[in-house]
């Protein structure tokens, strides 16, 4: 069987097209732009790469955006006084607390601090809570962006298997629920499940996000399920490489020239083999995530703005 792309690069830059489009609308009506302020504490090189990649998009999009930069002896105090300015500024409708935090922080308190109106990442509990009841709030991008990606490519999920590896607050559990409320009959699997080949192998649709390079493979797939593959493991060595990528010759000279590429947390092989559509890594669930920022933001602005 030859796999299809659910190609979540092009549906990213759909969405953000729409974005931009729907911001360009809001300016020609006299509103002021959308705005999110990006906090970054410390100097994590990974963070910066990311908070790097948010403010582009946002000036691709039209949207305002604010980079605030903390140092790494930031206090927990200090961190929820900028938060509470930022809460009270009408040009921002969007904060974004750039995980992870250094550990003298209690993270826990700084996400429950922002504006549930401004929580454009879906992090904080009563956003949480009110996705789980099914009622409007913002959703955590990275499940969102799945969502999006399936609706877009008219994936059915309405009565049929889902199952989802991982657990976690920002994807996992999250993911679930949406495909619940999509009318999925949903599994969720964690570090303790047993037999986990035998529960993703029921799966029509199965969504990795577990942190582990490649840790699905074959025997984890049934023949023609959608796989959807949010993991980002970073792979250095030629001969892993060459394990991972089977025949793409491609991949491998990547890793031998470039020092590394991207893999996910299923065995790209067994997808290419054995899946009916897949998204690939990179350049599947990334792109979303950014793209569905952008969207909530705008979301913010128009509740923010009553346009
Ligand atoms: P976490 O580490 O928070 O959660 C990982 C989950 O995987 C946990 O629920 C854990 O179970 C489960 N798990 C770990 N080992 C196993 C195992 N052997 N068998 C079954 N389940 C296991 O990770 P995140 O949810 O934050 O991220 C998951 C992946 O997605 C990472 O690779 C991350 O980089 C990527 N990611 C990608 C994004 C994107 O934009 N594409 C955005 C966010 C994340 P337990 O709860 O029992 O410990």
């Amino acid at each position: 069987m030859t796999a299809g792309i659910l190609d979540g690069k092009k549906i990213g830059e759909e969405i953000r097209a729409e974005v931009a489009a729907a911001v360009r609308s809001l300016r020609e009506r006299g509103f002021r732009p959308p705005g999110l302020a990006a906090v970054l504490v410390g100097d994590h090189p990974a963070s910066r790469v990311y908070v790097g990649s948010k403010v582009k998009a946002c000036a691709e999009a039209g949207v305002f955006s604010e980079k605030i930069e903390l140092p790494v002896s930031t206090t927990t105090e200090e961190l929820l006084s900028v938060v509470n300015a930022l809460n009270g500024r009408e040009d921002v409708d969007g904060i974004l607390i750039q995980l992870p935090l250094p550990p003298q922080i209690e993270e826990e308190a700084v996400l429950r601090a922002v504006d549930p109106a401004k929580d454009v990442d879906g992090f904080h509990p009563v956003n949480f809570g009110l996705m789980t009841l099914d009622r409007p709030g913002f959703e955590p991008c990275t499940p969102a962006g799945v969502m999006e990606l399936l609706r877009r490519y008219e994936v059915p999920l309405k009565g049929r298997r889902a199952v989802v590896v991982g657990r976690s607050h920002i994807v996992g559990k999250p993911m679930a629920l949406l495909l619940l409320r999509a009318h999925a009959t949903v599994t969720i699997c964690h570090s303790r499940t047993q037999d986990l080949a035998a529960v993703c192998r029921e799966a029509d649709i199965l969504v990795a996000a577990i942190g582990r390079t490649a840790l699905l493979t074959h025997d984890h797939i049934r023949e023609g399920a959608v796989v959807v593959d949010v993991g980002m493991n970073r792979v250095t060595d030629p001969e892993e490489a060459r394990r991972l990528f089977g025949s793409d010759e491609n991949r491998v000279r990547i890793v031998r020239e470039k020092g590394g590429t991207l893999v996910g947390d299923v065995l790209p092989t067994a997808m290419w083999e054995k899946a009916s559509f897949y998204t690939p890594v990179p350049g599947g669930v990334g792109p979303l995530t950014i793209a569905m920022l952008l969207s909530n933001t705008l979301k913010s602005a128009r509740l923010r703005l009553g346009a």
